[in-house]
């Protein structure tokens, strides 16, 4: 049987060098042998992951977290399974990089994801989405649960104390919008986003470190939403 890594001669070499720098500089595992099937297989898997994760906080970042977005509008237009999206903002963070220097807002950033892990289940996703801006995309999450679960993590926030220097701890808070994505209806990620970032701005505006939630999935479907149900329907096949 061919090796399936080996190249054939027409095609040109791989430049692998800067792709194992990168890994390395990365702390991710070396892959095995590239000239091999399963090393260059392990190299592919390793530069995904790479090109996921945000290189501060380790979360995932802003491409994944869209990917992500996309797959859970599709599994709850399928299953009818409610879904939570969390949008949240760190309060007067401008502040904390201003008095303390860039070096301590990192080290915020850092805690306030490691935080944000903790207090969600494995399946839900944690992303970094902008400077200090991250999202939770929580799967099959009951409306009576959201509240609960938006609370806890925005309490979870103000209970820390992030070390910035050999004596100096500081408190962050933060805001938290929230909404589900419409059941049985396809919404889209931009449409899905931006309800969670409404009530995100609500919750500054009301004085921030506060959870604000869309009231009810279904109350709240837009018109381009109901178009879209139309348009994929099953009864267009009757027409
Ligand atoms: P608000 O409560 O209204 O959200 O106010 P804010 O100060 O948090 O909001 P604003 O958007 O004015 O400030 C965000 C700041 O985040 C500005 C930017 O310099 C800082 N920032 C963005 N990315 C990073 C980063 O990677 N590291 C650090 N240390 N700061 C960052
Ligand atoms: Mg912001
Ligand atoms: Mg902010």
């Amino acid at each position: 049987m061919k090796n399936p890594a080996a190249q054939p001669s027409s095609l040109p070499a791989l430049r692998l060098e800067q792709a194992l720098q990168l890994l390395a500089h990365s702390g991710l595992p070396a892959p095995g042998d590239v000239a091999q099937a399963a090393g260059l297989q392990a190299l592919i898997d390793a530069l995904v992951e790479l090109s996921s994760r945000d290189a501060l906080t380790g979360l995932a970042n802003r491409r994944a977290f869209d990917l992500a977005v996309l797959r859970e509008i599709d599994r709850v237009a399928r299953s009818g399974e409610p879904a939570l999206l969390l949008a949240l903002d760190i309060d007067h963070f401008k502040r904390i990089n201003d008095r303390h220097g860039h070096a301590a807002g990192d080290r915020v950033l850092s805690a306030v994801a490691a935080a944000l892990i903790e207090s969600v289940r494995p399946m839900d996703l944690v992303a970094r989405v902008g400077g200090e801006e991250f999202a939770i995309i929580l799967p099959n999450c009951a409306s009576s649960f959201g509240q609960t679960v938006a609370e806890r993590v925005r309490r979870r926030i103000q209970s820390l104390s992030v070390e910035i220097g050999p004596d100096l701890s500081i408190a962050v808070t933060a805001s938290v919008g929230g909404a589900y994505a419409p059941q049985w209806v396809r919404t889209t990620p931009a449409l899905w986003i931006e309800r969670a970032d409404q009530q995100l701005y609500l919750a500054k505006g009301q004085g921030r470190n506060l959870v604000r939630l869309e009231p009810s999935a279904m109350s709240v479907v837009s018109n381009e939403e109901r178009r879209a149900l139309f348009e994929t329907s099953q009864f267009q096949d009757l027409e």
